[in-house]
């Protein structure tokens, strides 16, 4: 063979070769211990980028690691093929979305394969295919029956010229992406997974994932956002009728001035009397326009209106105008908040703008003394603790313990309770768009909302759909897919959903497919599922910490509860890696800083390009792109390559024996080689259990540099070293360990081959300094074995010619020993 390393012909030598022996196909094996090892799914989007190719070199390092290890490792790929995309691009390009995704899996499953990465793609998925899909729409019936799937009317951001809905992403700086016209609010009848169902477990399950990073569970607490506090109701002057209020601050009520609705809060209207219409309509009409849901929600001015009418504070009695204002919103709490001037900032903005009254009920304390607030002085509310005042019986008290003093005199008043409020809201699943799953309902004049028989799964997502990018749901423009027959009446004018599914619905349970991936009699085998589940480590960014991996959990419990599973969380471990950076920003198109993987592969090899990803940084820390590091990482793959081919290793007789560890004359015990070699075994295992990749790889340059300079490179002991050096890089570097590996002599795969163990005793300290004063003073210092025993010490101290010289014509008078450190002698 060449004496040159040429990776792109050795890469494509091996990945052929592990692909024809089937190295990475995995099926269940209860005699060994399974590990679950998954990448979060790519998009089809064309190409893969150098994000990918750091996640999944992190993934399969992990992988063949494990698998050297004894594991049977599930390690599969698939494909999140639905999304708008793949409908923009054939709305721009003229083609379709299935061409355009097949095109781009075909290309990027090559890509993948150019990585030399260790999947096992006999179970290669993708959510887009009719077998997958079929699927997602048996859960959504599941769902639909057990009451988890509803409809109800919502607000969907809408394009008026385009007369299209937008996705949230469509819409940029409340702009439409495609034209630049304002973005409105539109409601329309939408499906919803009654998800809040699940918030109490959702929660409080997320004290098991401790294998998850601390901000990832905090993110989803937050998102959950469970408040505990009390259901308030508040009668309206002259009227039967009452709006109800959730509070987390009971101790204010005595303060509550005023009451703020949500524009589309259902008494909205009816509140509003004849001399307030026309202001109210105006104020209606502005409000339109703004996006009052988006992240700027904080910066939007608070603004609002006067209904005209007054409900009653039930524990004051006194009138409380209602105002509609902006910043309230129906989708949080009851639609209604009870307005608190003096103690809460929002609602201290909005009276002093419409001169509402302040009515302060809490006064800090400090030191023991009471420090007087007054609202006309007060530049801004009083959000902290204190001590109670104008609260009737409720005065003098902390304003923690009146919090429950309060909901209790509310409950025997029979006007409010303790309740708990969650930030999360049900997950609207309807898209008026046409690239993904059908949802399976079918309406009919006679019989309502009726059910696609499980027997007819799925509903085809029909192809022959003209896509332009108007309009509502592309699916509504074809005859032949809307009009069916009702399966209980049989009624011929019945007609299908032509909403599709949130594309989230389809990487919610990917990761149980996988594990028998076609099977056709349902979502997956229980029994292969019950063997694989849970992923033990899932790998993907954090910008997945919310939805993903909170619909993941929800499903999961669905599924549970189905009886199809049995765990209650999908992902033991997770890690959320950094991104890839260059010239100081993430890469992107709009940047010009991205570094095309195919370029990088082309020149350097895939090993080249994984070395590098995993020794730049840490897994979950951001990777700054050098072209010197690329470099580095090339070079030291040569200098492996030169090594192993240049010594004499070739011309010893491999003594490896199938699937073991390498058996060939290891270095003899003790000696400096043995005892570099165990300790860079131990390191590199450890490193890379800890995902400290990095210095795992420092470890093995270190090991590198140390057999280079070692003399007899034509011993069996260097051979053994060298072996273990191969070994152990194999998981970084594949291709080219597996050359070598053959190189040298070896017939069984590497990729076969068990990882090596270390021996603990090459890593004690065999000799240790021994220091000898003679009357206090130091005289002279020597090697001697470690755990020597006095006598020992003593024999080698006597013999010693400065000690000698030193006790010359003395006498010994006493010696003090402490193991390892000194010998203290007294003599005279
Ligand atoms: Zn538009
Ligand atoms: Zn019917």
């Amino acid at each position: 063979m060449s004496q040159k390393y040429e990776p792109h012909i050795i890469e494509e030598k091996w990945q052929r070769i592990w692909e024809e022996k089937n190295v990475f196909v995995v099926t269940e094996d209860t005699s060994r211990q399974k590990y679950y090892l998954l990448e979060m799914f790519p998009y089809p989007s064309g190409k893969i980028h150098m994000g990918h190719v750091r996640n999944y070199s992190i993934g399969d390092i992990i992988a063949r690691f494990l698998r050297m290890r004894g594991f049977n490792v599930l390690h599969p790929m698939g494909w999140d093929s639905f999304g708008m995309p793949a409908e923009n691009a054939a709305i721009q390009h003229g083609t379709h979305p299935a061409k355009w995704t097949r095109e781009n899996i075909t290309y990027m499953k090559t890509q993948l394969k150019s990585m030399g990465l260790s999947y096992d793609w006999t179970r290669e998925t993708a959510t887009f295919t009719p077998e997958y899909y079929k699927w997602n729409q048996w859960f959504f019936l599941k769902m639909y029956e057990k009451g988890l799937a509803y409809k109800k009317k919502s607000y969907v951001n809408w394009c008026p010229k385009c007369s299209t809905v937008l996705a949230n992403e469509q819409v940029i700086d409340g702009l439409c992406w495609r034209c630049d016209s304002l973005a409105e609010k539109r409601e329309l009848e939408q499906w919803f997974l009654k998800i809040t169902a699940y918030a109490e477990e959702l929660l409080s399950d997320l004290d098991k994932l401790t294998g998850w990073p601390e901000r990832v569970g905090t993110m989803q607490r937050n998102w959950i956002g469970k408040s505990i506090g009390a259901e308030v109701d508040f009668p309206i002057d002259n009227s039967q009728d009452k709006i109800k209020v959730f509070t987390t601050r009971p101790d204010t009520l005595y303060g509550a001035t005023f009451m703020s609705i949500a524009p589309e809060h259902p008494m909205a209207e009816k509140l509003t009397v004849k001399s307030q219409e026309s202001e109210v309509s105006r104020f209606m009409e502005k409000i339109k326009k703004q996006d009052r849901r988006s992240q700027a929600e904080t910066l939007l001015e608070k603004e609002g209106v006067w209904t005209g009418s007054y409900c009653i504070n039930p524990l004051t009695n006194k009138k409380m105008p209602v105002y509609i204002a902006n910043f309230v919103l129906m989708e949080y709490g009851t639609g209604a908040v009870m307005a608190v001037p003096a103690h809460d900032q929002r609602d201290f903005e909005f009276a002093k703008k419409y001169n509402l009254p302040l009515q302060v009920v809490i006064q800090p304390q400090k030191r023991g003394q009471i420090l007087n607030l007054f609202p006309e002085t007060m530049t801004e509310a009083y959000v902290d603790d204190g001590i109670m005042v104008n609260s009737q019986q409720f005065n003098g008290m902390n304003n923690r313990d009146a919090m429950d003093a309060i909901v209790k005199e509310l409950e025997e008043k029979g006007t409010g309770k303790k309740s708990v409020s969650y930030k999360l809201k049900d997950w609207g699943i309807s898209r008026q768009r046409y690239w993904g799953c059908p949802i399976p309902l079918i309406y009919c004049d006679s019989c309502g909302i009726v059910p696609a028989p499980y027997e007819k799964l799925p509903v085809i997502l029909p192809e022959d759909i003209k896509l332009t990018g108007e309009g509502g749901s592309p699916l509504a423009q074809s005859d032949e897919f809307i009009k069916t027959r009702c399966p209980w009446c049989g009624s011929s004018s019945a007609r299908r959903e032509t909403d599709t599914m949130d594309t989230f619905i389809d990487s919610s349970w990917y990761f149980l497919r996988y594990t028998s991936p076609s099977e056709d009699t349902s979502p997956f085998d229980k029994d292969k599922a019950k063997y694989w589940m849970p992923v033990d480590q899932y790998i993907g960014g954090i910008e997945h910490a919310v939805l993903h991996l909170l619909y993941s959990r929800f499903f999961t419990k669905v599924i549970r509860d189905l009886g199809l599973v049995q765990i209650d969380e999908p992902f033991t471990n997770l890690l959320t890696q950094g991104m890839v950076i260059k010239d100081g920003a993430k890469m992107s198109k709009s940047k010009g800083n991205v570094v095309d993987p195919d370029d990088l592969i082309k020149k350097y090899g895939a090993d080249t390009a994984r070395v590098f990803s995993l020794f730049a940084a840490p897994p979950e820390k951001d990777l700054d792109w050098s072209d010197e590091g690329v470099e580095g990482a090339y070079r030291f793959l040569n200098r492996v390559w030169r090594l192993v081919l240049e010594s004499g290793v070739r011309s010893q007789e491999s003594g490896v024996k199938e699937k073991t560890t390498p058996q060939s004359p290891v270095p003899s015990p003790q000696s400096p080689l043995w005892q570099e070699m165990n300790r860079t075994i131990k390191k590199v295992t450890e490193d890379i259990e800890r995902f400290h990749f990095n210095t795992g790889i420092g470890a093995l340059m270190e090991y590198i540099n140390f057999l280079s300079r070692y003399e007899d490179k034509e011993s069996k002991e260097f051979r053994g070293a060298v072996e273990s050096l191969i070994v152990l890089l194999s998981p970084f570097a594949p291709h080219i360990c597996e050359e070598l590996w053959r190189e040298i002599g070896n017939k069984e795969l590497l990729a076969n081959m068990l990882w090596p163990s270390y021996n603990e005793d090459a890593l004690v300290k065999q000799e240790v300094t021994l220091v000898v004063q003679i009357n206090g003073k130091v005289r002279s210092r020597l090697n001697i074995p470690a755990g020597s025993s006095q006598k020992q010490a003593e024999d080698t101290a006597f013999n010693d010619s400065k000690v000698k010289e030193w006790l010359q014509g003395k006498g010994i008078k006493k010696v003090v020993y402490i193991q390892d450190k000194i010998l203290n002698i007294v003599a005279g």
